[in-house]
């Protein structure tokens, strides 16, 4: 079934292929490998994107692919691939590689995985983990080039671009379903599904991201099957959530995900929007200012905190808890530390690099009320603030919807960039 496409058909521009990754291929094959760019960036090629990231898949080993360069590192356990890294610091880049990996059917699975019936060696080296509901937990054996096309999720992901040759190897109909803007399962749906239901999300991820329809088979399942995403470990599907809505298509990713009815019980947070905007509807505007706030900030080449766009979906939580408190007595301070502290547990939880977002969630919300008094020494501590601009454009999308004077932003940004004397003058005109 495989098909090698030229580039009279397929009309990939190399000028859009990035040097580092031919680079890896390159230096791949002349070490005898297969060395192709794979998945999403031969995808975004076909559609004439330039893709912001770069994957190779060779049928090397991880071992052999770190022997061929110089800085290269094999990371995961779940999934074994090898990052291999070019610059330092902020400009550094990394072109993940990973080796062709055979793809088990439910019964091959079980039998490479160990049931009751295999041996103790076999259980020690397993390569290759499924659960009882048939989720492949481990997924580290290796196989020929056409496996590794068929264990990918959809069709369009599923090609392999030879810089070289420039020919596109396509197994299962992707330049086709490209061309028809159609997201496509590989294989049997339901059964892709079970094995990961992180493919759930990423249906939805796709369908907004890139405006394609949904094939029928492909679609059908995707509500009753949403329950086995509570199988999935909170960080994967943290992770999942933060491409669904900080990769400049957070309006329309929402929106898929109500038209397949998962914008309920999938996402603890989102919950907590929905929530809270059937209830008060004013609210959801300025869910909405950000989601949008955030989808220009993409448009735009800016960078994007997760920080920033959870603390907006929380905010009208943490209001809640907050007024809750202070109606019990608390000091209205302690009072929006504790809110801040349960809504984080709540809706958050336990995901890797928690620490970081925690602090980063609750200085931006911890400065609200700071906004508001405006006298002694305090504005001038505030802007100097190391987190001051993400407060500062928090609180300008609450005057946009008019939960503080639209002014008040206006303000702190002549503040923030007057001298001494203007700063003196300013809260003078206060008072
Ligand atoms: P994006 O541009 O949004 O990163 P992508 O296609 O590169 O999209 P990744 O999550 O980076 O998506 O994954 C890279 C490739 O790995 C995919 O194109 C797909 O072939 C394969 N893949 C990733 N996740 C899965 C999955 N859950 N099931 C099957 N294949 C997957
Ligand atoms: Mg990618």
């Amino acid at each position: 079934k495989r098909v090698d496409v030229p580039a009279s058909e397929h009309g990939i521009d190399p000028k859009l292929v990035d040097e580092r990754a031919r680079k890896v291929v390159e230096t791949l094959q002349d070490a005898g490998y297969e060395a192709y760019i794979v998945g999403g960036a031969v995808r975004d090629l076909i559609l004439g994107h330039r893709p912001k990231d770069f994957d190779v898949a060779t049928n090397a080993t991880p071992e052999q692919v770190k022997g061929l360069f110089r800085r290269a590192f094999i990371i995961g356990r779940r999934f074994r691939i090898v990052h291999v890294v070019y610059g330092r610091g902020r400009e550094h880049e990394v072109i993940e590689v990973s080796t062709f990996r055979a793809y088990l059917d439910a019964d091959a699975a079980e039998q490479v995985a160990g049931n009751e019936k295999t041996s103790r060696k076999e259980l020690a080296d397993k390569s290759h983990v499924v659960d009882a509901s048939g989720r492949v937990l481990r997924d580290n054996v290796w196989g020929p080039q056409d496996q590794d096309a068929a264990r990918r999720d959809f069709t369009i992901n599923a090609m392999y671009y030879d810089p070289r040759t420039e020919v596109v190897v396509d197994y299962h109909g992707g330049i086709g379903d490209a061309k028809k803007r159609l997201l496509r399962m590989i294989g049997h749906p339901e059964t892709r599904y079970r094995e990961d239901p992180v493919r759930i999300v990423r249906v939805v991820r796709f369908a907004a991201k890139l405006g394609f329809e949904i094939e029928p088979k492909t679609r059908e399942p995707v509500q009753e099957m949403s329950e086995l995403l509570s199988n999935v470990p909170q960080s994967r599907l943290f992770d999942e959530m933060i491409k669904l809505l900080q990769t400049g298509h957070a309006r329309a990713s929402i929106e898929q995900l109500r038209k397949q009815g998962l914008d309920r019980g999938v996402f603890p947070i989102l919950d907590a929007v929905f929530d809270e905007a059937r209830r008060h509807p004013g609210r959801e505007q300025f869910v909405q200012l950000a989601l949008a706030d955030t989808d220009r900030r993409v448009s735009e080449g800016k960078p994007v905190a997760p920080s920033f766009l959870l603390a907006c979906l929380l905010w009208h939580d943490v209001l809640a808890h907050w007024e809750r408190n202070v109606a019990q007595g608390e000091p209205n301070f302690p009072a929006l530390q504790s809110a801040t502290d349960a809504v984080f547990d709540a809706r958050i939880g336990d995901i890797s690099g928690r620490g970081k977002l925690a602090t980063d969630m609750r200085e931006i919300w911890t400065m609200q009320p700071r906004f508001e008094r405006r006298t002694g020494n305090g504005p001038a501590t505030l802007v100097e603030q190391p987190r001051f601009r993400a407060g500062f454009d928090f609180l300008r999308l609450r005057g946009q919807v008019g939960e503080v004077e639209p002014s008040l932003a206006i303000w702190w940004e002549s503040f923030s960039l007057a001298d001494a004397t203007e700063r003196r003058q300013m809260l003078d005109e206060v008072r």
